[in-house]
């Protein structure tokens, strides 16, 4: 499977954009090209909107069963394609063979779960009484924008177009320019699941194609994930006409280590929280907590459990950790190391100062910074990359306060020997999701979305699949007498 090259996928074709502007998309483990994207013109999105919005009433019409049937299909293609899509997702956005095997399988089980849902969404028969028949019926927003970042490029696309058009709308994708050609493909092997054409558009580009969308009126409902910045933007831009939107944000996840805990298996794990994807996951684990009494010892397994992270190219079985998605996003992050030792953070583990190559791929190392003073920019700013931040607390409470400070509250983990300290963690901890005696542990079936400024929306499970309707009301009085 190669890179679809220079084209978008408007109303079931591929086809040459109007846009003649192109954006080269970079292999991250080298730094070398790996295809040319358009970057989307208004006329570009304008032709998507057009034919999601023709293909929406026959798409909502459309017997719910026989749209699940679609998206089951789908799922089996990218079974039978899943060592290709693996193959693409690795080369375009740095990650490993073995999260984008993870992922193509993921995205199969995401069709499947919400293929399962589809003929689930009842409205209601609600008792008013008093002559009056009340009753509820669920409808899809009509045209659905989806706004996907870089770092799950298949995963993300499979999530919200899964959701969308189980519920009987259609889509248009504005994939993230950085890593956007299996988003292409999935297209194409939607059509030939016998999606509709219309029902599923992807337009090319950056910022600009994105924001067209977004103020598209003809657009009910936009699904974002990414930045927290840009979300804030697309949300004005949604309020502002009236239209609804789902933000799936950054995070900067507390992960906290008990005494009591296994403490080998909370190093290995904590671990792969904080560096797995080169830490460019919005659940890594940025900062790691510690009981103070186990600090020393939990550190040292820690920093000896980091040593396996060893960036390389991500198509090699052997690599745990590909590189980081673009050089500009390196540069972020090392000046937030930067900064940190500046301000007197100590690095305890991992390597620094590190060399980068001028050309060639864009690999960093993990970092593992103890005492970093509260002004640090790390301390605040979302790291997005393999950093995190050690922490110690003196009890159960302070450990609380500490993990739910900060504006960030996508999910947060514990690690504990105590049954009923891990039942007052999940209702204390703020955040979107909480996991204790593990990490990141996702399902299709469990709704994920964040707290605080992470996000308002929930994604997966059934809550994901009804945030893509809309519940109409209807009353009809009728006479008791005859
Ligand atoms: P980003 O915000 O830079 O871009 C996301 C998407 O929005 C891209 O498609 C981009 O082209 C588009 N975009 C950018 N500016 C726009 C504008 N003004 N109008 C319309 N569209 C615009 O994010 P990114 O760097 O691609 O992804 C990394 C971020 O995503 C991190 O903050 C990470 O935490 C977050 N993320 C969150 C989740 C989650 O589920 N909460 C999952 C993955 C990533």
């Amino acid at each position: 499977m190669h890179p679809i090259s220079d084209q978008i996928f408007v109303d079931g074709a591929l086809k040459t954009a109007r846009s003649s502007a192109r954006i080269t998309v970079l292999n991250p483990a080298f730094g070398h090209p790996l295809g040319q994207i358009p970057d989307g013109a208004a006329g570009d999105i304008d032709d998507a909107v057009t034919a999601a919005a023709r293909a929406a009433p026959h798409w909502a019409a459309t017997p719910a069963r026989e749209r699940g049937a679609v998206l089951t299909r789908l799922a089996g293609m990218l079974r039978d394609n899943s060592e290709s899509f693996a193959h693409l997702d690795s080369l375009d956005s740095g990650r490993t063979l073995a999260e984008t095997r993870a992922q193509v399988a993921r995205s199969a089980e995401q069709l499947e779960y919400c293929a399962g849902v589809a003929d689930k969404l009842e409205g209601r028969v609600v008792p008013l009484g008093g002559g009056l028949f009340a009753a509820t019926i669920l409808e899809p927003y009509g045209v659905v924008a989806a706004l996907t970042p870089w770092n799950a490029p298949l995963l993300q696309i499979a999530q919200k177009t899964a959701h969308a058009l189980a519920a009987g709308n259609t889509v248009v994708v504005k994939p993230s320019p950085l890593a956007c050609f299996s988003t292409l493909q999935y297209a194409v092997l939607a059509g030939e699941a016998g999606l509709p054409a219309g029902a599923l558009n992807v337009v090319t580009g950056g910022a600009q194609p994105g924001g067209v969308l977004v103020a598209d009126e003809r657009v009910g409902k936009v699904t974002f994930t990414g930045s927290i910045a840009t979300g804030r933007n697309i949300a004005s831009v949604c309020g502002g006409r009236g239209a609804a939107v789902a933000l799936e944000l950054g995070g900067k996840c507390p992960l906290l280590i008990f005494a009591d805990c296994d403490l080998r298996k909370a190093a290995q794990d904590a671990a792969s929280a904080a560096f797995g994807t080169t830490g460019q996951s919005c659940v890594s684990a940025a900062r790691i907590l510690i009981e103070a009494s186990c600090y020393d010892d939990f550190v040292a397994l820690l920093v000896a459990a980091s040593e396996r992270f060893i960036g390389g190219d991500p198509l090699q079985p052997a690599t745990i950790m590909g590189p980081m998605i673009t050089r500009a996003a390196r540069e972020h992050v090392k000046e937030l190391v930067d900064d940190a030792v500046d301000t007197g953070a100590q690095v305890v583990g991992g390597h620094w100062p590190q060399t980068f190559e001028p050309d060639g791929g864009f690999f960093m190392n993990p970092v593992l910074l103890a005492n970093v003073p509260d002004p640090a920019r790390v301390n605040h700013e979302e790291i997005f990359g393999p950093v995190t931040c050690l922490e110690p607390f003196a009890d159960e409470a302070s450990a609380i306060v500490a993990a739910n400070a900060g504006p960030y509250g996508l999910a947060a983990g514990a690690y504990t020997g105590g049954a009923a300290r891990a039942r007052r963690l999940q209702h204390e901890l703020r955040a979107g999701s909480v996991w204790i005696n593990c990490y990141k542990l996702l399902d299709p079936a469990l709704p994920f979305g964040g707290d605080k400024a992470s996000g308002i929306a929930r994604e997966c499970g059934i809550d994901g699949v009804l945030s893509f309707v809309k519940t109409k009301s209807l009353v009809e009085a009728f006479s008791l007498q005859n």
